[in-house]
């Protein structure tokens, strides 16, 4: 097995998820006692989460490419970045290590392609829901077509991610409120909905949504099993 590298902390809510999950999918691939090799760092978010309302986003590209320098120093062989907000900064963290970024656009559009799903309502961020580095990463490289809520809905779904998710606080209002803007999204032709935010799939399953969910982190650690196991033969 590989050895993988996590840069998280972004929120540690949903890193903790990532570290459960590619344990679990270690175990489940290959059974036994066996456990995923990992090298994590863990960031304050209060800092990062600060240098992205102030568009400090040089300098929290310039810090996360420092820590993806320590990662591969540390024998990571591939890098997860474990949110997608900051894959705003992707090119940065990539240019400060000789190991592969694993994107995470890259983990939803070939989810969303193996479904055959073209056309998806992205939640996440205000900054990834408005600015144009995953929608256009998804249409570019995947051919997806993305759409997102509107104005207001955008406020309120970034506000529940910051206020709420990231502090470990999962409601039932906000669970009510983002299945109301799935249902929206399906109305305006989504095919599927993309849970551009780590966080989200910890409160909404797929069970009650009005469209069929593709869960950025679930992605994005499967794509970290199969290149652990690449070498291995994959899976
Ligand atoms: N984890 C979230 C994401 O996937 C939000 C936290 C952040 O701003 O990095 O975008």
């Amino acid at each position: 097995m590989r050895t993988l590298g996590i840069l998280g902390g972004m929120s540690w809510e949903s890193t903790a998820l990532y570290y459960r999950l590619l344990n679990e999918g270690i175990r489940q691939r290959c059974g036994g006692l066996h456990s995923a090799p990992l090298v994590l760092h863990s960031v304050d978010f209060a800092a990062i989460a600060a240098q992205q309302r102030a568009g400090e986003w040089d300098a929290a590209g310039r810090q996360l490419a420092a820590a993806a320098g320590g990662l591969e120093r540390a024998g990571a062989g591939a890098l997860l970045l474990a949110t997608n907000t900051m894959h705003k900064v992707a090119p940065t963290i990539a240019a400060g290590t000789r190991i592969p970024l694993l994107h995470i656009g890259d983990a939803i559009g070939r989810a969303l392609a193996a479904d055959g799903w073209r056309r998806a309502l992205l939640l996440g961020t205000g900054f990834t829901m408005r600015e144009a580095f995953l929608r256009d990463y998804l249409h570019r490289r995947h051919g997806i077509e993305v759409l997102v809520p509107e104005t207001k809905a955008r406020a309120e779904i970034d506000r529940v991610i910051f206020q709420e998710l990231c502090l470990g606080r999962f409601t039932e209002a906000a669970r009510a409120f983002y299945l109301e803007v799935l249902a929206r999204g399906r109305k305006a032709g989504a095919e599927a909905a993309i849970l551009g935010c780590t966080e989200i799939g910890l409160l909404l399953d797929g069970a009650s949504s009005p469209l069929p969910l593709v869960d950025s982190a679930a992605e994005h650690v499967r794509m970290g099993l199969d290149w652990m196991l690449e070498a291995a033969g994959g899976s």
